[in-house]
Formats: C-alpha cells, sequence, structure tokens
C-alpha cells in the first residue's frame, strides 16, 4: 500500500504547516504527480479519503496535477521529454540523462477558507 503511506505523509506536512495555526480551515491540497512517480490517483484519492474520516480534513479535496517528465542529456544537454525513466537522448542517442522532472509528488499549494 504505496498510496496509503504517500497519504499519511501528506497529511503529516499539512498537519506540522498548520501546527501554529489552529483555526484555519483548508478547504483542498494540492499536489502534483509526477507521470514517473508511479502513483494511482484514485487510489491516493481514496485512501486521503479514509484517513481523514472525521478528522479536520474530513471535508478537504485533494487536486491531483500530473507533472510530464523531462530529461535532460548529461553529454550534449539537449532537454527532451522521455518516454521511460531510462530512455536514450533523441538527439545523440547517449544513455548518460538525468531525470529532471516528472519522478515528483509534492505538495503545491494549501487552499483556506
Ligand atoms: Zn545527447
Amino acid at each position: 500500500m504505496h498510496e496509503l503511506s504517500l497519504c499519511r505523509s501528506i497529511i503529516k506536512s499539512v498537519e506540522q504547516y498548520l501546527e501554529d495555526q489552529k483555526d484555519v480551515d483548508i478547504t483542498s491540497i494540492n499536489i502534483a504527480i509526477g507521470v514517473f512517480s508511479c502513483v494511482d490517483e484514485s487510489a491516493l484519492k481514496f485512501n486521503f479519503m479514509v484517513l481523514c474520516k472525521n478528522t479536520r480534513f474530513d471535508s478537504v479535496k485533494l487536486q491531483c496535477e500530473e507533472v510530464s517528465a523531462l530529461a535532460e542529456c548529461q553529454d550534449c544537454k539537449n532537454q527532451y521529454q522521455p518516454d521511460s525513466l531510462f530512455s536514450e537522448c533523441r538527439t545523440c542517442q547517449s544513455l548518460n540523462t538525468k531525470l529532471i522532472r516528472g519522478n515528483e509528488l509534492k505538495i503545491t499549494s494549501i487552499e483556506v477558507k
């Protein structure tokens, strides 16, 4: 249950952020999910709903935004959209590439009432 532990850490981060603001009512948590992060958005939302039941986050919406992948070739510095985590450079076919974006899961913003 990968998504369950992810949900727990999302909730924990938000709780820490809200520690000094007990009166704040949050309405939604916006998160960015990279296309290669292997996170199942519907499972994440379901777990979030279960974990938040009867807590201060009960009616909070979890909004997910998909982040497209971007890789950079370390040899020719070409940037391209990779098809998989380990894909060769489109320009020089080098395998010495680095994923810049696309495997993250992060909280981008929190909306309050
Ligand atoms: Zn290259």
